[in-house]
């Protein structure tokens, strides 16, 4: 679990970064097992990734009941969702050459940005390699 939670910690920090520089910048302030379902007699099905910029933090989800690249799309689709709300609807992570942002979505098996007019147009993973 705890390495779950260190990988969605990570992922997180990546997808932000992918973002570039966010006035106020995000910051990741916790990441843990989702509280709404543990302790519990249940096993959590969830990281609880908390983030913002300084004004009210919100939670992107990790969910633990999949694999892992979807996981890490699920987070990266919210995460995206957050941001481009608090920016009054900026084009983020933007698709090069195109005025839509890109959107999370397992490729053949990996994690990537892809262009949603066009996937052979741009995609890259997620996390980068
Ligand atoms: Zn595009």
């Amino acid at each position: 679990m705890t390495d779950q939670i260190a990988f969605a910690h990570s992922v997180a920090e990546a997808v932000l970064h992918r973002f570039g520089p966010l006035t106020p910048p995000w910051q990741i302030l916790a990441a843990d097992l989702d509280t709404n379902v543990f302790p519990s007699p249940f096993l959590p099905t969830s990281v609880a990734v908390t983030l913002g910029n300084g004004r009210k933090p919100e939670i992107a989800l990790y969910p633990l009941i999949t694999d892992t690249e979807t996981a890490v799309t699920e987070l990266a689709g919210q995460i995206q969702d957050h941001v481009i709300e608090s920016t009054g609807g900026l084009a983020l992570p933007r698709c090069p050459g195109h005025q839509h942002p890109m959107t999370a979505r397992v490729d053949n098996g990996t994690a990537y940005w892809l262009c949603p007019a066009n996937p052979t147009h741009h995609r890259e993973p997620i996390i980068p390699t």
